[in-house]
């Protein structure tokens, strides 16, 4: 079954990283994914980590969406990574099992 992934999760790796404050980024394509779940509260303190879900406008994919930072004296951390989630629960699509969707 022939079932190409749509122009924007064609973009997005199964995983990716990148530490903000060494100046790499996320592929382009990751900032057109939609949140599905609000941001945390609390969020700007010393540390923090927190997962989101991130959601495909297009074909509905989702993605885990983590956030890092770290903060003390003369050190800043801040790191994210976004991942593919399996299909699992997206009942509507062909099944891909197989292939590294
Ligand atoms: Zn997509």
């Amino acid at each position: 079954m022939d079932s190409p992934e749509c122009e924007i999760c064609g973009s997005i790796p199964d995983f990716a990283a990148a530490n903000l404050r060494e100046g790499e980024r996320l592929p382009e394509a990751v900032r057109r994914l939609v949140d599905t779940y609000p941001w945390p509260e609390g969020f700007w303190d010393t540390s923090k980590e927190y997962e989101i879900t991130k959601k495909c406008p297009l074909c509905g994919q989702l993605y885990t969406y983590n956030y890092y930072y770290e903060f003390s004296i003369g050190y800043i951390e801040e790191s994210v990574w976004i991942q593919r989630r399996g299909l699992s629960k997206a009942a509507n699509l062909d099944d891909k099992r197989g292939s590294r969707c």
